[in-house]
């Protein structure tokens, strides 16, 4: 039986974070209500007059930025022309050759081994309007024009991805490095982040291609993985029966866990591109360029380098740190203030894991903290002073969540600072062992979990302040002496 490799590239087109839209002062906002965010422009009426949104382009350079690829200097808009009601002109103002982004690459890590992933181009056009199926009972397409003329970067890879595992590595590095980048929100479900994937298999062996389809409208990660290990098995399947492939453009129905056709391709000759003649050029300068590296934020590969090598983290700790850019700011916030080193810092990102993550709010590109990076500098500072121990930071903590009041505050108002000092302490444990004469004859007699039962004793005694190092260290001394 023959062999097949799956070969498989994908396009992403990913909305750009401009107030406006591509060649209009239109609002992009999102989940407004339908046809309240329109004019004549967007909608492509004769006699309109499109104007370059230049902050489309500085983001777009952006992204050429990020992934390494080379940037175009002089590119234009060219017309692509389809019939669809959600294209009221009839054309879609896109780029074809050259785009405003060339040849990059994007490196995955797939089962702790590197690979490269070649980036073909990348350019900007403007979304179409949204159809929304079904309504009037089923009757109906209605068109909403609000998402027409926002402006989309398209990220075309090479078919370099060879499983739909590595596709969803692939994807998911990109949407982090284009949010890292400040670019896009990467939100899939309200389809700011959209993939096709093309997928074709070839026998083992063979260097020439079979024939793709492109799969349409997937919007999950989950779903993508499914949708393509789905087409590589009907592939294979058609081809072990004899059968030939098509070039076709197939969607994910999830309701029955299979792609089905949609229509044959078009080719590139059957949009009859040319050059869109009411649209300026795309000049881009040196100037251009540097002020775009500028805005260029640092990416979540550097920053999580960075958290490992000089802030002591592990690769875990890293992970978690930077699952969002708000809490890896918030982390590079209360490290920087801190001055933290290797071990500072790990205590730190320690404490903002089992803490501060648990009340913390994400909602796309936006995270909100239960407290400021500077009040939580205060607390930590606190519990490197020794002036409290790490479980009573954890009590003030809540505190601090819970009454918006400042560590320094509650810790004054609850007596709880000052700590114990070793002498006082040493006071305690000798009157704990004192108190316990038949705790203390079980523990010399060999049962060491007695030992947990003075700890607790002298930590109630000091309500909680003592250093609980000292603390055992101090009944060591005294009970193994
Ligand atoms: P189109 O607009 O016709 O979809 P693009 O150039 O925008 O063409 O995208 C083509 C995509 O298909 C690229 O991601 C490319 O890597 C991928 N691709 C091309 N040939 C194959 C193939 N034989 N198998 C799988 N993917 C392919
Ligand atoms: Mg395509
Ligand atoms: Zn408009």
């Amino acid at each position: 039986m023959t062999r097949y490799e799956p070969v498989i590239g994908l396009e992403v087109h990913a909305q750009l974070l401009t107030e406006t839209k591509l060649f209009c002062g239109c609002s992009v906002a999102y989940g407004a209500e339908p046809n309240t965010q329109l004019c004549p422009t967007c909608l492509g009426l004769p006699g309109s007059v499109p104007r370059l949104n230049r902050r489309a382009v500085e983001l777009a350079i952006r992204v050429g930025l990020a992934l390494g690829c080379e940037i175009h200097r002089d590119t234009a808009f060219s017309r692509k022309h389809y019939f669809y009601p959600d294209l009221a002109s009839n054309y879609q103002n896109s780029q074809f050759e050259p785009p405003v982004i060339g040849r990059g690459e994007l490196c995955i890590e797939v089962d702790g081994v590197e690979r490269r992933i070649g980036i073909t181009r990348a350019h900007l056009e403007e979304d179409a309007a949204k159809n929304i199926h079904g309504a009037g009972g089923g009757l109906y397409t209605v068109v909403d024009y609000n998402r027409g003329g926002q402006p989309l970067l398209e990220i075309v890879s090479e078919p370099d991805l060879r499983s739909a595992e590595e596709a969803e590595l692939y994807l998911r590095k990109l949407r982090e490095i284009l949010i890292f980048a400040g670019v896009n929100d990467g939100n899939l479900e309200e389809g700011s982040f959209r993939c096709d994937a093309n997928v074709s298999i070839r026998p083992v062996g063979q260097e020439k291609f079979g024939t793709r389809v492109e799969l349409k409208n997937i919007n999950s990660f989950r779903f993508v993985r499914r949708a393509i290990e789905f087409e590589i098995a009907r592939q294979e399947a058609v081809l072990a029966s004899g059968g030939a492939l098509v070039q076709e453009t197939r969607t994910w129905n999830e309701n029955v866990g299979q792609t089905i056709s949609m229509r044959e391709k078009e080719s590139a000759q059957d949009y009859r591109y040319f050059e869109s003649p009411e649209l300026p050029r795309i000049e881009i300068d040196d100037e251009m360029i540097e002020r775009a590296r500028a805005q260029l934020p640092e990416l979540p590969d550097a920053i999580r380098a960075r958290f490992i090598e000089e802030l002591g983290l592990t690769p875990y700790d890293a992970g978690v740190l930077t699952s969002h850019p708000g809490i890896a700011r918030y982390f590079d916030a209360v490290a920087s203030g801190m001055k933290a080193d290797a071990k500072l810092g790990k205590r730190i990102a320690n404490f903002i894991q089992s803490e501060v993550l648990r009340d913390t709010q994400i909602a796309g590109l936006d995270a909100k903290f239960p407290v400021t990076p500077e009040a939580l500098i205060e607390l930590l500072s606190m519990v490197e002073a020794r002036t409290i121990n790490l479980n009573l930071a954890k009590q003030v903590f809540h505190e601090m969540v819970a009454s918006g009041k400042s560590a320094a505050a509650i810790v004054e108002e609850k007596g709880l600072g000052g700590g114990v000092d070793e002498a006082a302490l040493e006071a305690e444990v000798l009157k704990v062992i004192e108190k316990n004469p038949s705790q203390v004859e079980q523990y010399r007699g060999g049962k060491a979990a007695v030992f947990g039962f003075f700890v607790g004793q002298v930590m109630r005694a000091t309500r909680g302040q003592a250093d609980p190092q000292l603390v055992q260290a101090l009944l060591r001394k005294h009970l193994d002496g």
